[in-house]
């Protein structure tokens, strides 16, 4: 985690164009008006506190204010009732209200915000290098799936949404930019370098939507996005979040102006339609309990606490015939999205990650979610688990537990509103079988593919993208963890 000041006090400063420092009021934006005039959003305790909203009984997008276009557009890929979330901020975030949503993902976030995005860009053109919308969220994958929901709808309106990420190249995103970008789907860190070489200029962004807040502030992100939203002028801003926390409550302070929340989940995770199990297993027993787990039938997901475990338990799954792919930050993207493709396509039916894919991953039919290693906390644990039970489908959350372990987790559990059913297993348990579905894994390695290599890793040049050299350097902030 890297939470210092993203660019405070290194090097001379401009004043426009520049990500961070200045006035610590207006930002150091001109057009930005000072703080104190904005109104306070609510503190923290009502936030966390903030009712779940009464869902207005819509049957249509049009009811909700869309505009026909969009809605028909929806209807082609099969989208035609509101969910929740989008029934209730819609109608604010089309009227051009601040919007300040806690939603977990899968509960339709993604078109919540971007269908108001969309609808006020509606009719209006953006000049080179000036995006008129930004969309920030934490991950690349993330972004890559918001773009995927969005851009056949922009299309359709004739505008233009791109995404500038990490590890894809600099060159391309600033052509792209430089012809005209209306919503451009953004992680901080490679934005933040966009706006530092001149490539892209903030000051016609009119509308802004944080997705995933929690997660940009937990990865170290905040500086940058504070600097970021620093330049962009006073416009419409939205904030959603599975969960609005003390490192939220600074963005929303500053930068949310007299929002209306909305909440339509209690701050747990959907524990309706999940079940959560804690498996006692010894020490000796967990790599084949583990084994089994991995080998049954149906979407899986295995969490573990650190790349290197990452790839050890996928090359021991493989090796014993399980179709199983590793997702963390040490992969490339090109792997990491070949690693998620066949995993929502359903050639790999087990993905084992680290966190780095706990948060805003979409794929359908997730029946099983394994902490193989416990989680950090009672945050990372929702969010793991987060990844079943999706858009109303049903889940099974496991947590692997060995007898040093119990405390911690059985307070993590406790925190995060969770009472998961104990029981004790070992390799071949009938109770192992009926709570995941286990089986003998039937032991024919998989056939490895070429695995294709990470270039050594370097700060200063590679990644298939820019990496400070140029003006200002002196500026270039760290990226957060899932951009490593
Ligand atoms: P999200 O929470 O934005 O990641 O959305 C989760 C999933 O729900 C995505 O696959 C969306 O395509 C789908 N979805 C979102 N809104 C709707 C809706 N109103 N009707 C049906 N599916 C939806």
């Amino acid at each position: 985690m890297h939470n210092r000041s993203a660019f405070a006090g290194r090097g001379p400063r401009k004043t426009r164009n520049r990500v961070g420092g200045g006035n610590p009021t207006t930002g150091g934006n001109p057009n930005r008006r000072p703080r104190a005039d904005r109104t306070s959003a609510p503190e923290l305790s009502v936030l966390d506190t903030i009712p779940i909203s009464p869902v207005p009984a819509v049957d249509t997008f049009d009811e909700l204010g869309l505009s026909s276009r969009l809605s028909a557009e929806l209807a082609k890929a099969g989208i035609t009732k509101p969910f929740p979330i989008q029934a209730v901020t819609l109608p604010d975030a089309l009227a051009g209200r601040d919007v300040l949503g806690r939603a977990q993902t899968g509960s339709g976030k993604t078109l919540a915000f971007g269908l108001a995005l969309l609808s006020r860009l509606d009719g209006g053109k953006a000049r080179p290098k000036h995006p008129r919308a930004i969309v920030l969220v934490p991950t690349r994958e993330l972004a890559m799936q918001v773009s995927d929901a969005l851009t056949p709808l922009a299309r359709a309106l004739g505008l233009w949404c791109r995404t500038v990420v990490g590890g894809l190249s600099f060159t391309k995103q600033a052509d792209q930019l430089r012809r005209g970008v209306d919503l451009l789907i953004a992680t901080p860190g490679r934005l933040s370098d966009h706006v530092r070489q001149g490539t892209c200029v903030l000051d016609e962004v009119a509308f802004t939507a944080l997705d995933e807040a929690d997660q940009m502030a937990d990865m170290g992100f905040m500086p940058q996005v504070r600097a970021i939203l620093d330049l962009t002028p006073d416009g419409q801003r939205m904030l959603f979040s599975a969960t609005l926390d003390n490192d939220v409550q600074q963005l929303v302070t500053r930068y949310l102006r007299d929002p209306v929340t909305h909440s339509v989940q209690p701050a747990t995770a959907s524990v309706t339609t999940m079940d959560h199990h804690v498996l006692l297993v010894s020490k000796e027993d967990k790599p084949a309990v583990v084994a089994e787990m991995a080998a049954r039938d149906g979407r899986t997901i295995l969490f573990l606490r650190t790349k290197h475990h990452v790839d050890r338990l996928t090359a021991k799954l493989r090796s014993l015939g399980v179709r199983a792919g590793a997702l963390h930050g040490g992969k490339t993207q090109g792997a990491r999205n070949r690693v998620l493709d066949d995993f929502r396509e359903g050639s790999l039916p087990v993905l084992v990650a680290t966190d780095v894919a706990a948060r805003g991953i979409h794929v359908d039919g997730v029946s099983l979610v394994v902490h193989v290693d416990p989680p950090a906390d009672s945050k990372a644990y929702l969010h793991r688990a987060g990844r079943t039970a999706r858009a109303g489908e049903s889940g099974t959350v496991v947590t692997v537990v060995t007898h040093q372990e119990r405390r911690t987790v059985f307070r993590m559990t406790e925190q995060a509103g969770v009472r998961p059913t104990s029981t004790k297993v070992s390799p071949g348990a009938d109770d192992l079988v009926r709570i995941t579905g286990a089986r003998i894994p039937n032991g024919e390695p998989i056939v490895e593919q070429e695995q294709v290599k990470r270039p050594p890793r370097n700060r200063n040049a590679g990644g298939g993208g820019y990496r400070g050299q140029g003006r200002n350097k002196r500026f270039t902030p760290r990226r957060g963890r899932s951009e490593a």
